[in-house]
């Protein structure tokens, strides 16, 4: 702690000081797994000679303590052919030995020095098994409203509590990214799974200033670092497509997250033992109906050639041989959400009918994975808490959370008979979403604005949980949550729950700004409400907001206080011991 104060304070005194063009990655302050290979770039704001190129690390010459092979590129260009300057890249360096470093760059002018602190693990991992539960946009009022929704309130105590509610550990996690203090889901993941802040749309890189989205400085990802350091079994679970961007950061290196061909074949490279969601768009080459990708590459195939069985409904996931490989992939696109799947049937349900929900497909992945005698790591990602609070669906988010929670509570009951075994549950970023009362059918009158009840009345929600599924029986009771997001779209607020279908609250215009849908002008009551964001965001976006990390098992006292996404993989690290010693 006191080196990360000290490298504050030397950062906050420099402000204003000396003139430092060069920009050197990883960045100041990185902190960096012992013994993980990661790539060195020096960027030069002008054209140097090879020669005139100094890079000291602690004092010595750099390049040799690194090692690898440097690449001198002398002119560096943007997409207009415009010369940014030269750079110095070294690929896959690492550094074995812990403790503080101090690199600096010099040429033609430019000096750019950083400090890079470099971290060991305990000479035995700290836990055999490693569970991190990450609920896409994960925000407290999802939990509040979960924990309302699911088990009810009198006289001002929850009646019961979610899974997550009794982890014993607890710690405020910074989401920002490199480049700004809002994020999205690559590089906040990617941070969790690297140690590495990186740029929004980032998975496994550094984001360069050059156009290529495959050339950028790679860090090492925990899914590498696993196979580098042990034999432990790796599991990606998700309700998204696979290669959508949380599931990704596991595996990925590309500075877009929008590059999920290439995705999938990343995680071929790395091979999962258990690999279960939707996406397998991407996986189809490009003659077969329904195939995303733009080239001939079967990767059905491929996983298949590897040794995996294949998956692609709930029967078949009960069905698939007890040992081995698996790939289950249920879904083209993003899965159903729990709401539609389990109760509404809209949505996508009609065409994928048999879909496995994310408790099943996390029990399935747990039993497989804990047959390996060294332990596990298994990520597993409530996808559409995020997916479904961008569009403002509030009661597909929330019992999106419920579902997620009951993973949680999977993970419990997995760790009561496998002592030894970590779990986190966190998110990645927030939404900007708040709790605020009840929307009261039965208030008088017919403008829904007047039916909002907030203080004293607010009251309680009448959901009801009859047959103790730990889901409502129906959310759209006459006294339900009052649920607002402080960022928007124009959009008709309805104040009403989209029985129907997943709420689509904007269209593009003929200008390429998103307006309201006015397929829900004529909801009775609804009011149509003028945007605070720009005009070019579909939906309501992502909240700088503190995430909230609870923990518990082995290694979890470590979660605690303030700590950045970045400082996660380091418990992380510790519990599977990924550091060299
Ligand atoms: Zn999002």
């Amino acid at each position: 702690m006191r080196t990360v104060l000290a490298a504050l304070a030397a950062t906050t005194m420099l402000v204003g000081g000396a003139a430092e063009a060069a920009t050197v990655y990883p960045l100041d302050r990185a902190t960096i797994l012992a013994g993980s290979p990661f790539d060195f770039k020096v960027e030069f704001d002008g054209v140097v000679a090879p020669d005139a190129v100094k890079i000291s690390l602690n004092g010595n010459d750099a390049l040799k303590a690194l090692g690898g092979t440097a690449q001198f590129v002398a002119e560096e260009k943007d997409k207009g052919g415009k010369v940014l300057g030269s750079a110095l890249i070294l690929r896959g360096v690492k550094l074995d030995a812990p403790g503080r470093y101090t690199l600096e760059a010099k040429a033609g002018g430019e000096t750019k020095s950083v400090t890079w602190e470099v971290y060991g693990t305990p000479a035995q991992p700290v836990a055999k098994n490693v569970i991190f539960l990450l609920g896409d946009g994960l925000s407290v009022a999802h939990r509040t409203a979960a924990r309302i929704m699911s088990k009810g309130m009198t006289e001002g105590k929850a009646n019961g509590r979610l899974e997550m509610d009794d982890l014993d550990h607890m710690a405020f996690i910074g989401t920002s990214s490199t480049g700004s203090i809002a994020t999205d889901s690559a590089n906040t993941m990617s941070a969790y799974m690297t140690g590495h802040k990186s740029a929004i749309n980032a998975l496994g890189v550094y984001a360069d200033r050059t156009p290529s989205s495959t050339d950028d400085p790679k860090v090492e990802t925990i899914a590498e670092a696993i196979r580098r350091t042990g034999s432990k079994a790796i599991g990606i679970v998700s309700t998204s497509e696979i290669e959508d961007a949380t599931p990704a950061a596991v595996v990925a290196h590309t500075r877009r997250r929008a590059d999920k061909a290439d995705i999938v074949g990343m995680l071929y490279d790395v091979k999962p033992e258990v690999v279960l969601g939707g996406g397998s768009a991407y996986f189809l080459k490009k003659d077969i109906p329904g195939s995303k990708r733009k080239d001939d590459k079967d990767y059905i195939q491929a996983f298949k050639d590897a040794g995996y069985a294949l998956a692609t409904s709930h029967s078949e996931l009960a069905k698939a041989p007890a040992d081995g490989k698996l790939l289950g992939l249920f879904h083209t696109s993003d899965m159903d959400v729990a709401l539609d799947r389990m109760f509404l049937k809209k949505g996508t349900v009609a065409k994928f009918p048999d879909q496995p929900g994310l408790v099943d497909m996390t029990e399935t992945a747990l039993k497989r994975l804990s047959k390996n005698p060294e332990g596990f790591f298994l990520m597993v990602e409530g996808a559409s808490i995020d997916k479904q609070s961008h569009p403002m669906d509030w009661e597909r988010a929330v019992v999106d959370t419920i579902e997620f929670d009951k993973a949680v509570g999977a993970a419990k009951a997995f760790a009561k008979t496998h002592p030894g075994t970590l779990i986190v549950v966190t998110g990645d970023h927030t939404h900007a979403v708040s709790v605020i009362g009840t929307i009261d059918d039965d208030k008088p009158g017919t403008d829904m604005r007047e039916k909002v009840g907030v203080y004293d009345g607010a009251g309680f929600p009448n959901y009801e949980d009859k047959n103790h599924d730990g889901y409502p029986d129906r959310v759209d009771v006459s006294r339900r949550l009052a649920i607002f997001a402080a960022d928007f779209p124009d959009y008709y607020e309805t104040f009403r729950p989209k029985m129907d279908n997943p709420f689509g609250p904007t269209i593009k215009n003929e200008k390429g700004e998103y307006v309201a849908n006015e397929a829900y002008k004529d909801v009775p009551g609804a009011v149509h409400r003028t945007g605070n964001i720009p005009k070019d965001e579909s939906s309501a976006v992502h909240a700088v907001d503190d995430v909230v990390l609870q923990a518990t098992g082995p290694g979890a006292d470590a979660f605690k206080g303030y700590m950045e996404e970045s400082d996660v993989y380091k418990v992380l690290a510790d519990a599977l011991g990924l550091g060299k010693h």
